[in-house]
């Protein structure tokens, strides 16, 4: 198959799979290569995870790039006015149309008035792509669950160019499509919290038959019991008296 990129004015390509399926360095190859090219390329990400190096993209692999934590969709064109080429990596993480996020404060009410929804990282994707970036946007398709994440869906269909990226499965060594959460080692439930920042949970890429969800139930007792067992949770530290 031979895709063309449009020749004029701005585009978005998606970049998308589960973890460990090179998204990152996907994303950090394709803004390298507009570098070389003399194009001035951007990195943004989400400031979910600060405790991580926040200054950077980096991949399972090592591979790194200069990249802007941002806490806000609407942050993101004002980064962009001297770029030509935009990533946005772990763009999953972004609220979409709807979210509680969009919906915050009064004080941001104008701004929305001003182009549509600002907290919506779908419609701030448009505003940059309508202002001539070429926009590459990488994220998790399916949470843990296999269930379509945040505004990835809209995304993907507004996209110009699609790559849907596959891991190993941890499993079976065959190609993998989805992200395996594992609690204290057991596959996670489904009614578990789709984002859990700085939790003691652990992930794999599995294919969809190695991919397993737990009973509710299960995976509360396999935790509780797992934790009375290892897990120390300090005491609160006392100030003041
Ligand atoms: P993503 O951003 O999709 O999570 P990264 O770009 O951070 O992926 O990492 C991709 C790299 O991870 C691969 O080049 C490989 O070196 C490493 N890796 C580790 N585990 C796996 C796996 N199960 N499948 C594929 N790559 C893996
Ligand atoms: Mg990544
Ligand atoms: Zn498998």
């Amino acid at each position: 198959m031979i895709r063309l990129f449009p020749e004029r004015g701005g585009w978005l390509e998606v970049v998308c799979g589960p973890m460990f399926s090179g998204k990152s360095e996907e994303l950090i190859r394709r803004l390298r290569r507009a570098e070389i090219a003399g194009q001035r390329a951007l990195v943004v990400k989400p400031r979910i995870d600060d405790r991580y190096d926040i200054g950077h993209v980096v991949s399972h692999a090592g591979a790194k790039m200069r990249a802007v934590a941002v806490g806000r969709p609407e942050e993101i064109p004002g980064l962009a006015e001297q770029y030509d080429v935009i990533g946005i990596d772990e763009v999953q993480f972004f609220p979409g149309a709807g979210s509680a996020v969009g919906q915050a404060d009064d004080a941001r009410r104008e701004d929305r008035a001003a182009y549509g929804d600002p907290g919506n990282i779908v419609l701030v994707i448009d505003v940059l792509v309508e202002r001539g970036k070429r926009v590459v946007a990488s994220g998790l398709d399916q949470d843990f669950r296999g269930l379509p994440f945040g505004a990835m869906p809209e995304l993907l269909c507004r996209a110009e160019l699609v790559d849907k990226l596959q891991a190993v499965c941890h499993r079976c060594g065959g190609p993998a499509t989805m992200t395996q959460r594992l609690v204290d080692g057991y596959p996670a439930s489904a009614d578990g919290e789709t984002i859990v920042v700085g939790a003691l949970d652990s992930y794999e890429a599995r294919c969809r038959a190695c991919h397993e969800l737990a009973e509710p139930s299960t995976a509360a007792a396999n935790s509780r019991a797992a934790s009375s067992t290892w897990m120390r949770v300090p005491a609160p530290v006392q100030s003041g008296s």
